[in-house]
């Protein structure tokens, strides 16, 4: 039997119960029972947003077929289990791609809209949600309802970075992008400071569908990385290189370092030999680099990972610098550390996550109290500019910093199914009254 972790592979849950459908139809068969009720995708979810301590797991992964794909204006409908590398076997061959997408393929479409998750392009297309036409929406009182801007508007709405709660997504029909050609091109760029950082974000942004970068967080001067800005082009033939590798075992704590994370970090910035190299790439090691190494996870060791990912507003630089220097000071953090500078484009969903400003995603092994006391002191830094956390990346903040960052928690909840709940929102909604 699958493991039913999340991608962090904490907080430690047990399900009580897994079911796993393999047609819609049987959906009305589910034994619901008293315990409550949770869809899960791929566990690609770092925190307990995809756990259910003591209650129902509904295993998406059988729902995953294709149900109709119009070639010619780049609609597609699927059932929610299915992921995105399977959609991408599909679509990109006939000249389309995914509107926005995540860092991993390894994410199903089901998931994707109930964590309305964003990409490189969000500067230009938003969320994933964004791009939603309409979808199905499985309630435990066995209606199905669709649910589009026009019909079921609020559920909609609630839906879209609604973490499952407001029922079992059945299909999505999304609006594909044109593209010209599988590879892009792409530029990388060194960059040693905040401000030089900021000016390649500025000059980029029109021109470039895809930006993203890498930052040592590990330096105690300046901020340093390295930002990386891309188009589909016409005529690339990059090809998709090598089989993935494999982590097979959890590795032991010392690899992690502070000294070798440090090690790690410098030789990244430096392995290119010039401040700006371009080349063509296939879209599969721009986008999905890390699906390249499989259970990459396991680099953390058995005690597993915090992911943690705010976001501040623009005008907070002052505050973002001061997160920065806490997070190196601590010499606690890993050498994934992602920058991005998310667009004006309002998120479709309730409970969605981004907004306008700047974001950092980074991870830290767990260290018990030490993480903890870390991840608090950003929390409150966070909440000082204005900011919030990703509750897809979570699985340790405090219901009063939820609420904060969420205070549209309580409207959101009028639309939750009676029936369903996960691990996160009893820990983030404990003691409070709805
Ligand atoms: C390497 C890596 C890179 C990532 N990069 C990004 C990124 O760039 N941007 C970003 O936004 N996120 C990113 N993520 C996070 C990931 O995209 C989200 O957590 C996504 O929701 C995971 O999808 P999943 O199918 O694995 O769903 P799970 O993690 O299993 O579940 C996620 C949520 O979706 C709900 N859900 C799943 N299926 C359904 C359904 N059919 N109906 C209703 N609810 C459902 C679950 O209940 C849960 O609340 C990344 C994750 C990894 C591991």
């Amino acid at each position: 039997m699958p493991s039913y972790q999340s991608w962090g592979r904490l907080p430690k849950a047990a399900p009580a119960a897994v079911q796993r459908p393999h047609w819609r139809s049987e959906l009305a068969d589910l034994d619901l029972g008293r315990a409550p009720a949770l869809p899960y995708g791929l566990g690609r979810s770092y925190g307990d947003c995809c756990l259910n301590d003591g209650g129902l797991l509904i295993d998406t992964s059988q729902l995953s077929r294709l149900i109709h794909f119009d070639s010619e204006r780049g609609i597609l409908r699927a059932e929610a289990g299915i992921s995105l590398e399977q959609l991408l076997a599909v679509i990109v061959s006939r000249g389309w791609f995914l509107p926005v997408s995540p860092g991993t393929q390894f994410v199903t479409l089901g998931g994707a809209v109930a964590n309305d998750i964003h990409g490189k392009n969000h500067h230009h297309a938003g969320t994933f949600g964004r791009h939603i036409r309409c979808f199905e929406l499985w309630r435990s009182d066995g209606s199905q309802q669709e649910c589009s801007p026009d019909e079921n508007a609020e559920l909609f709405r609630a839906t879209i970075g609604g973490m499952g709660l407001t029922g079992l997504i059945t299909w999505v029909e999304i609006q594909l992008v044109r593209i010209a050609s599988p590879s892009l091109q792409m530029e990388r760029v060194r960059f040693r400071s905040f401000d030089e950082y900021l000016a390649l974000e500025n000059e980029s942004s029109s021109d470039y569908e895809y930006t993203v970068s890498w930052v040592d967080c590990m330096r105690s001067g300046p901020m340093r990385g390295l930002f990386q800005r891309a188009n589909f082009t016409e005529g690339g033939s990059a090809r998709k290189t090598r089989r993935p590798l494999c982590v097979p075992f959890d590795l032991p704590s010392f690899a992690l370092s502070s000294s070798a994370v440090k090690l790690f970090n410098q030789s990244i910035f430096h392995l290119q030999r010039s401040d700006r190299i371009s080349r063509v790439t296939h879209y599969a090691p721009f986008f999905y680099p890390l699906d390249g190494v499989r259970d990459w996870n396991r680099i953390y060791g058995k005690r597993g990972f915090y992911q943690y990912q705010f976001l501040v507003p623009n005008e907070a630089e002052e505050v973002f610098r001061e997160i920065l220097l806490r997070i190196s000071s601590s010499r606690q953090g890993s050498f994934l550390v992602i920058l991005k500078k998310f667009g004006k484009a309002t998120s479709p969903g309730l409970m969605s996550f981004p907004r306008e400003g700047l974001t950092l995603a980074l991870d830290f092994p767990n260290r018990g109290q030490t993480t903890h006391d870390l991840l608090d002191d950003l929390d409150e830094l966070v909440q000082q500019a204005g900011g919030c956390v990703y509750p897809a990346k979570d699985a340790r903040m405090s219901p009063e910093s939820f609420q904060l960052y969420y205070p549209q928690w309580k409207e959101f909840s009028r639309y939750t199914d009676p029936q369903f709940s996960s691990s996160f929102w009893r820990r983030v909604t404990a003691g409070a009254v709805t």
